[in-house]
């Protein structure tokens, strides 16, 4: 099944991804990173490795795997 992994350290806490996601498999963590956000966080699911999250994302940071 597709999945993804989120750089959660380098993540800007946007959120783009978790809205663009079409399947709803991506949430906010809940603590802080490095930069003093909550991370997105991929929070498993029926991912269909659609890409729409690394796509969308400023940092370029989401990896697909299929
Ligand atoms: S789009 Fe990228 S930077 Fe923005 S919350 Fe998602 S992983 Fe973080
Ligand atoms: S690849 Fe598509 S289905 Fe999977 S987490 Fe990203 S946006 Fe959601």
């Amino acid at each position: 099944m597709p999945k993804i992994k989120i750089d959660k350290v380098r993540c800007k806490g946007c959120y783009l991804c978790i809205v663009n996601c079409p399947n709803g498999l991506i949430k906010i963590a809940n603590g802080l990173n490095i930069k003093g956000v909550k991370p997105a966080v991929f929070s498993g699911g029926k991912c269909t490795g659609c890409t729409m999250c690394a796509v969308i994302c400023p940092e370029c940071i989401i990896e697909v795997y299929r």
